[in-house]
């Protein structure tokens, strides 16, 4: 049993600590939002008065918070993370952000004598629920070893990506390509109403021919032919458009700042701005059909 403080257990993060309960694990939990504590509280975490009371206690640190402004307030600051945690602490943030902010996170633990990992995830709210989680991770060799065993309890895939920041860089990519691919699909459905073609029929064809794709295949964007997507519930998330928005613009200044071409990256990210702007922020982001299909007039 290790003794885990777990940061941020809104709609990801709230079943992530309850699967560390089931799994053996002590976990003391700290959020903002009294209603997320409550009904962590009700799983088994045990709920603090903050971060750095949670820290003082642990052997491991978990942050899973909206962005990376969210993670510097949360480990710096008088409650700040950083100043309650236990020498030889390790702190895992799960959260996506930015890169910077990524690796300044590493720098301000390294500085303190943390060990840290930057350990984003993939599979939204059913495989944190379901403890199915891909975990994409960044850092030193000896820090992800120590976290491997901690995160295998939240997912069933972890992938050491390389040193510091890694793990975000991987995240980033992977969304810049679901984003891009979910208006291809979308497009290709609304196409394929013009030229008569069933729903069913260009799924039964695409899905299992070149076209194929999570974003078809899994999670397709109408009714129908993937039972378990959100098309199937008035496009409730799942994935908010307004998180995948938040990723494609990671992605954009990332590549602003690489200096990598990434146009249908840019074109997705703009496409998802014209969307949230529309009213389909808090929309699932396969929403995003209906928006194309409303604006071809
Ligand atoms: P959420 O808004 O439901 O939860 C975030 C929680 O952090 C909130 O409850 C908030 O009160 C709390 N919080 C913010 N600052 C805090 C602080 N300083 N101290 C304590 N608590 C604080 O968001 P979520 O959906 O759980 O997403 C969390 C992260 O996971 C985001 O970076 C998101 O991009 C990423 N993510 C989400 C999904 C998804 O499907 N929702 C999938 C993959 C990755």
């Amino acid at each position: 049993m290790t003794t885990i403080a777990f940061i941020g257990l809104g709609n990801m993060g709230g079943p992530m600590a309850l699967n560390l309960v089931k799994a053996g694990h002590r976990v003391l939990g700290y959020d903002f939002s009294a209603a997320a504590l409550h009904k962590a509280g009700g799983g088994g975490v045990e709920p603090t008065p903050g971060g750095a009371v949670a820290a003082s206690q642990a052997d491991v640190v978990i942050t899973m918070l909206p962005t990376g402004k969210h993670l510097l307030a949360a480990l710096e600051g008088e409650d700040g993370i950083l100043n309650g945690a236990k020498p030889g602490a390790l702190l895992i943030d799960c959260s996506t952000v930015d890169t910077d902010s990524a690796r300044a996170a590493h720098v301000l633990a390294a500085q303190r004598g943390f060990g840290s990992v930057d350990a984003p995830v993939s599979g939204g709210v059913g495989g944190a629920v379901a403890a199915t989680l891909t975990f994409m991770v960044g850092g030193a060799d000896e820090a992800v070893a120590l976290a491997r065993p901690i995160l295998e309890n939240m997912g069933k895939k972890i992938v050491h990506c390389g040193g510091p920041g890694a793990g975000q860089a991987a995240k980033i990519c992977n969304n810049m390509i679901l984003g891009i691919s979910m208006i291809a699909v979308s497009e290709a459905f609304i196409l394929g109403e013009k030229l008569g073609l069933s729903h069913q029929a260009l799924f039964d064809v695409a899905s299992t021919a070149s076209g194929q794709c999570w974003a078809l295949n899994t999670y397709c964007p109408v009714p129908g032919p993937a039972p378990a997507s959100p098309a199937n519930r008035d496009y409730a998330p799942g994935f908010a458009a307004a998180l995948m928005l938040k990723d494609l613009n990671l992605s954009q200044a990332a590549a602003e700042g690489s200096g990598a071409f990434t146009p249908l990256g840019r074109r997705a990210a703009e496409i998802f701005t014209a969307f949230a702007n529309a009213g389909g922020a808090e929309k699932d982001f396969s929403g995003i059909i209906a928006f194309l299909r409303a604006a071809e007039g």
